[in-house]
């Protein structure tokens, strides 16, 4: 499967000038929920990605995503891998498990994004359900953008990676973009505006 591909085709990853959100401009962005809106899609990707997760031969009891952006990509994981789906969520600032879910003492928990930038989101679902004595067997993504290493492809983790070198992170492919500060920025220099996609109709 071409990845980039799908999400081309899905009007989630455009062309253009763009404000990322560390203020860096880019000429792609990755509008990652747009792959997802069409179930078939959802549906191939997820499938595609359980894959390669059970080919690894890991054992996984369930799906733990951070809401809200990796909630369809972890249930959508999770009905592929045949196991339970959770979703963990901010409440005043830190993550919780809420709304009646629960995990075991031991339970293999994958933690599942819809995108992983430098896996932020991800490491703060890790520890509340560590904290709570599950184990963490796993990371998985739709997408990679390039900072943290994804299982079998040759991309090195950069510094700001914030995922444990020992866990295994699966991804069905690196988006990696070339990111300009604002005063380096090629496109800003042509006399091009750049958009910040997030807050776009
Ligand atoms: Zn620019």
């Amino acid at each position: 499967m071409n990845v980039e591909q799908v999400y081309k085709d899905a009007g989630a990853l455009l062309d253009g000038h763009f404000i990322l959100s560390s203020g860096n401009h880019s000429n792609r962005y990755l509008q990652s929920a747009k792959v997802l809106e069409d179930t078939n899609r959802a549906k191939l990707l997820a499938d595609a990605l359980a894959k390669v997760i059970r080919e690894s031969g890991i054992e996984i009891d369930t799906v733990c995503a951070p809401a809200l952006g990796g909630i369809l990509a972890g249930y959508e994981l999770a009905r592929a891998l045949g196991v339970r789906s959770i979703f963990v969520e901010r409440k005043e600032g830190s993550m919780e498990l809420r709304r009646g879910f629960e995990v075991s003492q031991g339970e293999k928990i994958l933690i599942c994004e819809d995108i992983i930038t430098t896996g932020g989101s991800a490491m703060e679902a890790a520890t509340i359900i560590e904290e709570l004595g599950a184990e963490v067997v796993s990371f998985a993504a739709l997408a990679n953008r390039g900072f943290c290493q994804r299982e079998g492809s040759s991309t090195e983790a950069k510094p700001e990676c914030k995922l444990p070198k020992e866990t295994p992170f699966f991804a069905l492919d690196d988006f990696e973009f070339a990111m300009y500060t604002p005063d380096t920025c090629p496109m800003c220099k042509e006399g091009s505006q750049a958009i910040k996609p997030g807050s776009r109709a």
